[in-house]
């Protein structure tokens, strides 16, 4: 299966990417894990995304997509991926598109974690004492919304115009966001209920096919 999961920055994006992934045996790629390991080690491409990360910018395209296209390349991606923070520029989407289509495969679904304003702002400075992330300060958090506001929301009406858009309500406990985000992936027909793997509560309305797919 070939899946994005967008979201604003603190929408829980990476604890999600991780357990979805696993449950379906598909590598999660997280750009900004991969950006992260190349400032840890300070490689080139590392001390240029930094640069931008520090300030909660994003990375330029030609950079992002490089980096990008060599990781769908390694061996584990070939069967399927999920994309966690990338595509989030028009370009991107674009790009990612031209690279699909080079290699004969097609995305199946783009999720979106739905999680409001201020509890992000919380999320993000909670884990900015805790995890030491340096770009989890409020200045940076705030410039990381605007950017997102500005760069990536426009991504969701192509997606959405797709038939490929569905969103899944990101508040409560990791464990029922993932619950919703199964249920979902039933709904579109790409997983087959599995029973050990725990459901959403009866009569949960958190996961919804997105209202904009529809259109
Ligand atoms: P967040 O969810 O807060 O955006 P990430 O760990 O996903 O956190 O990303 C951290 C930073 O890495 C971003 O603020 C940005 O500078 C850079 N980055 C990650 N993904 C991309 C991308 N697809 N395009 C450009 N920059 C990116």
């Amino acid at each position: 299966m070939r899946l994005i999961l967008m979201g604003p920055p603190g929408a829980g994006k990476g604890t999600q990417a991780r357990v979805i992934a696993a449950e379906l045996g598909i590598p999660a790629i997280s750009t900004g894990d991969l950006f992260r390991a190349h400032v840890a080690k300070q490689t080139p491409l590392g001390i240029e995304a930094e640069r931008f990360m520090s300030l909660g910018e994003y990375v330029p395209d030609s950079v992002t997509n490089a980096m990008v296209r060599d990781r769908l390349d390694e061996g584990d991606a070939r069967g399927g991926f999920l994309l966690d923070g990338y595509p989030r520029t028009l370009a991107q989407v674009e790009e990612l598109d031209v690279l699909m289509t080079a290699r004969g495969i097609a995305l199946d679904a783009v999720i979106l974690l739905i999680v409001d304003g201020d509890e992000i702002v919380e999320r993000l400075l909670r884990r900015g004492a805790t995890e030491g992330r340096t770009d989890d300060n409020e200045r940076v958090i705030r410039r990381r919304l605007d950017v997102y506001a500005e760069e990536t929301e426009p991504l969701l009406l192509n997606y959405s115009r797709r038939g490929l858009l569905t969103e899944v309500f990101g508040a409560g406990p990791p464990t029922e966001v993932t619950s919703r985000t199964f249920a979902a992936l039933q709904r579109s027909g790409l997983m087959v209920p599995n029973p050990s793997r725990g459901q959403p509560r009866s009569g949960f309305e958190g996961a919804q096919p997105s209202s904009r797919s529809t259109t």
